[in-house]
């Protein structure tokens, strides 16, 4: 028997204040254990997507399910399962790698787990720097270093909000590779990016959004199959 998706989303709809309907009754479900791309321009209603499915943002209408919990009532019964990696770097630059992300644990009052936080900063070549100060660390580093934060209290479903926008093409690879060891970790991924390249590279299963609404939800190679010459117009809208 199949598992029930770890995440449900339902006629989603989020109209701002200024009447900009960034999302338009949005339907996915989203799979225990696999890595989901969301596919789509600027202004598309990514951001928007995340911050309601973690609880953060109220929508217009519509429902989203965490592990059985509404997620929209009340997030806090679902809010230790997740990690959520946002666009902006949000760290301390005088603290020191480990600090921070022992601290980001301390704040969902779970007790102190070195060997965790160690394997966490292994996974994600840390390790060597977890006595430097953020300040002295590279931009890829920085962005390691907001996974490990949000990995701290070992959530099973991990959001990464655009997480190789601006970093070069190595580095790019690294985050990829960072991804896949969570995969296969067993946590449940789901990223935004505006790189069909990128979501290929990563997802299982990827969804086009664009203007708030979702235009295609399919496994990797069918998507590849199905756009065929398309592929580049989609890359550019
Ligand atoms: P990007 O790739 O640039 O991050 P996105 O796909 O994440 O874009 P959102 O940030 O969700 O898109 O924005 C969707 C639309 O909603 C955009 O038109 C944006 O200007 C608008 N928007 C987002 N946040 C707000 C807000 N707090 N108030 C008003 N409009 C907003």
């Amino acid at each position: 028997r199949r598992m029930p998706p770890i995440i449900s989303v339902s006629h989603l709809s989020k109209t701002y204040g200024s009447g900009l309907k960034a999302l338009n009754d949005v339907n996915l479900d989203i799979e225990r254990g696999e890595i989901f791309a969301l596919l789509g321009p600027n202004g598309a209603g990514k951001t928007t997507l995340i911050s309601i499915i973690c609880g953060i943002a109220n929508p217009s209408a519509g429902t989203v399910s965490v592990d059985g919990h509404d997620n929209i009532k009340d997030y806090r019964a679902a809010r230790s399962m997740i990690g959520l990696v946002p666009q902006e770097l949000h760290t301390d630059a005088f603290e020191s790698v480990w600090a921070t992300v022992s601290y980001s644990r301390g704040l969902f009052g779970k007790p102190a787990n070195p060997a965790y936080i160690e394997k966490i900063l292994r996974d994600l070549s840390l390790w060597d720097r977890r006595d430097s100060r953020i300040m002295t660390l590279s931009g890829g580093m920085k962005r390691r270093v907001m996974i490990a934060k949000a990995l701290s209290h070992e959530p099973q479903i991990l959001f990464l909000d655009e997480p190789t926008a601006g970093v070069d093409v190595e580095l790019r690879k690294g985050m990829w590779d960072v991804v896949r060891t969570l995969r296969d970790a067993g946590v449940t991924i789901i990223l935004t990016t505006h790189y069909i390249e990128e979501a290929e590279e990563m997802a299982d299963r990827i969804g086009v959004i664009n203007k708030g609404e979702i235009i295609l939800v399919e496994r990797k190679a069918e998507l590849i199959q199905k756009l065929g010459k398309k592929r580049m117009t989609l890359h550019l809208v």
